[in-house]
């Protein structure tokens, strides 16, 4: 297989572009991806595939949830669900990462000689949003992604190429043949009796295939004694993507699949008070309010006070932050119930700002912490 990252020189550089700050580059301990000994092997010697987008469904502006058929002739493998599967893009635009006077840093697109942008090879890992038993039936595996932007106007170098190439039904697009991936419910949630699910934007996409999975156990007769909480924050109701399935599974709980599915918005509008089930603030704030914690910004601003700190900075994040608000219609003691200290699992994927924040949160309350960094 050909080197295809740049500014990565760990032995998964053929595998992932490890130059995002979130990637396996230096850091300890080790996450979900960070794979050595037999994987590492078995990942260099899988074949690259090239597989077809079958669906296109834009959630909102640069969120978009799509399908990939597997190469002619072969089937993806197995997996479970909350896995994740590398794809490649051929022509992504190169950045240059640039460091202003200021200190600020942003990505410049790369030119040739003769003034054409700079492409190349770029492969990054996707959490798989479909179901096993989905994948069995269709074939097809679901994906949840955003358009990254960089600022400036630029945008990553993956999902630029993604979102530009039209039409979007019949794309190609490459694949290692190797889903992988410990951010599953039997080895990340093994034994709980609770389990509290936090997915901020496209890291729900684990959270999407691992419901679905246990409902279609429970009704093809593996049922779970499990209580599971999702709870699901995007900035708009229009960003909640998937949530009409996640209020359908909701409405399927019962014996053997116990589910509760909690939507909130960052930034509501007056309108979005009139759905009763809509909570308003950041997952991890609302999180804090359903265990009598303060938000995360007042904490911040009560520590500076403490410490005699300039305290203007904390004070601005306060006053922008949405303060964390329940649906009409969503009860708070039942939520709570749900999260018994000691027999709870909480699972995170998405920003790693926040799910730094959900562990703090995780410590203070006696819950089991387990997260998915991207
Ligand atoms: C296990 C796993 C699962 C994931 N699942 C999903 C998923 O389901 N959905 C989803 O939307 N995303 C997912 N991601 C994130 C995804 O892999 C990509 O990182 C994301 O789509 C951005 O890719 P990009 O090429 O568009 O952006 P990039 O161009 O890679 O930019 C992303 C960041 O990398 C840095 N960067 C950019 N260019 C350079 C450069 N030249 N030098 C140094 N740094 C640079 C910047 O910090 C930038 O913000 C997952 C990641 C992991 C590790």
């Amino acid at each position: 297989m050909a080197a295809l990252s740049d500014g990565c020189s760990c032995p998964l550089r053929e595998y992932c572009s490890g130059d995002r700050k979130s990637t396996h580059k230096g850091r300890s301990p080790p996450k979900a991806h960070e794979i050595a000994g037999p994987l590492l092997e078995s990942l260099a010697m899988a074949e690259k595939r090239v597989g077809t987008i079958s669906t296109w469904t834009e959630v909102a502006d640069g969120l978009v949830i799509f399908q990939l058929m597997p190469q002619s002739g072969t089937a993806f493998p197995d997996y479970k669900a909350g896995q994740y599967i590398a794809l490649t893009r051929e022509n992504c635009k190169v950045t240059t990462k640039v460091k202003d006077a200021d200190g600020r840093v942003h990505y410049d697109p790369a030119y040739n000689e003769d003034g054409s942008a700079k492409t190349r090879a770029v492969t990054h890992s996707y959490s798989i949003a479909s179901a096993p038993f989905e994948t069995k039936s269709t074939g097809a595996l679901e994906i949840y992604v955003t358009l990254e932007k960089l600022g400036g106007g630029q945008f990553g170098r993956f999902t630029e190429s993604l979102f530009q190439t039209t039409p979007h039904v019949g794309d190609t697009l490459g694949y290692v043949e190797r889903i992988v991936g410990n951010f599953n419910l039997n080895q990340r949630a093994q034994g709980a009796d609770q389990v509290v699910m936090v997915g901020t934007g496209t890291g729900l996409a684990p959270f999407v295939g691992m419901m679905k999975q246990v409902a279609h156990e429970a009704r093809s007769g593996t049922p779970s004694n499990v209580k599971y909480t999702l709870i699901h924050a995007n900035r708009t109701p229009a960003e909640l993507g998937y949530d009409a399935d996640l209020q359908k599974l909701r409405s399927e709980s019962g014996e053997g699949f116990d589910f509760t599915y909690v939507r909130s918005v960052s930034r509501p509008t007056p309108a979005d008070a009139y759905d009763p089930a809509l909570c308003q603030g950041r997952a991890n704030n609302l999180l804090r309010s359903l265990l009598g914690l303060p938000t995360r910004e007042h904490e911040l601003l009560d520590e500076a006070r403490a410490n005699d700190r300039e305290v203007s900075a904390a004070q601005q994040a306060v006053d922008r932050s949405t303060t964390p608000l329940l649906g009409s219609g969503v009860d708070r003691e039942t939520l709570k119930a749900r999260m018994p200290a000691g027999r709870t699992t909480v699972l995170t994927c998405g920003n790693g700002e926040l799910m730094e924040d959900i562990r703090r949160i995780c410590q203070k309350a006696g819950f089991k912490f387990e997260m998915e960094e991207w």
